[in-house]
């Protein structure tokens, strides 16, 4: 079974922050590490293999030092890892992404299973892995928390839902975006991120001609959104202290909920 992981390197926090005056990502001073979705992705498809044969090929666009989100998943047990580094890249939206990624995996060819995170960290949309699906022509499964049976042609799998969960049997190749449910991740082992460091030369980095991409459809160029302005929303938070005994203090924020359409 080959199995392709996409793998985005990220920030180490959610709490990221803007410098006021450029409007840009304030990136000192905060580590890189694998989105968490896509450690849960990563450890899946290294089961699957373990369990059934087949290749782990870890794929992730971004700039050089996305390298070590590669390295770490060849830690994990991923086989080969591919970086989409060029500067065509850059400032790609959702749709120039999914292109980029999608474009990629056809190069690679022969594969049976895609998996990604549900969404990342940083950029947060979720739109990844639908719009690689769509892209490619294939089944798309979101939201993964159990994969129950693979068969030659098919598989079963379980997405979580508000309340409950939907079993669903798709079509194979399938991507499925998955959720932290899913498992507990392993941690590279020591041997495993010594080879991958060994590895790291062997890691391939494609360019744009490498997936036969035009620079028309990469990067901000290729993007069908565009950034006018980014701010950070300022809080303005108005504090009113109620005074009276408990029976007073209800009365009045009742009051003053209704009056503000609140209740
Ligand atoms: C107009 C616009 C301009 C932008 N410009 C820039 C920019 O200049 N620089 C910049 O860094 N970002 C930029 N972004 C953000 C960038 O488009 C997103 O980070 C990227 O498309 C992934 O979307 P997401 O983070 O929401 O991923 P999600 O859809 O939330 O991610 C889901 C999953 O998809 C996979 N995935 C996502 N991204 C990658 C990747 N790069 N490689 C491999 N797998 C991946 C992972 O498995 C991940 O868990 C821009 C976005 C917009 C809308």
């Amino acid at each position: 079974m080959n199995i392709i992981v996409l793998v985005k390197q990220v920030p180490d926090t959610t709490d990221v922050k803007l410098d006021p005056k450029t409007g840009s990502l304030i990136r000192q001073g905060v580590e890189s590490i694998i989105n968490p979705d896509d450690r849960h992705a990563l450890e899946a498809a290294v089961r699957l293999k373990e369990a059934a044969k087949g290749k782990v090929t870890a794929v992730s666009m971004g700039p050089p030092q996305a390298i070590d989100a590669i390295s770490e998943a060849m830690g994990m047990g991923a086989d080969e890892g591919i970086l989409l580094c060029d500067m065509a890249f850059s400032g790609a939206d959702t749709w120039a992404t999914s292109f980029t990624l999608g474009k990629a995996i056809e190069k690679i060819g022969k594969y049976d299973l895609i998996l990604c995170g549900r969404q990342a960290i940083d950029g947060d949309t979720a739109q990844i892995g639908p719009q690689v699906a769509e892209y490619l022509g294939i089944s798309q499964v979101s939201y993964v928390f159990e994969i129950e049976e693979i068969k030659k042609k098919t598989m079963v799998v379980r997405r979580r839902l508000e309340d409950g969960f939907e079993r669903i049997q798709c079509t194979l190749p399938a991507m499925l975006t998955v959720i932290g449910e899913l498992n507990q991740p392993r941690y590279p082992v020591v041997s495993g991120l010594i080879d991958a460091c060994r590895e790291k030369a062997r890691i391939k980095v494609w360019n744009a001609a490498d997936i036969g991409a035009q620079a028309s459809e990469l990067g901000l160029e290729g993007s069908l959104t565009h950034v006018v302005k980014t701010f950070a929303p300022k809080f303005k938070r108005q504090g009113e202290m109620l005074e009276g005994n408990v029976k007073e203090v209800v009365g009045d924020l009742i009051g003053k909920l209704k009056e503000n359409r609140l209740i």
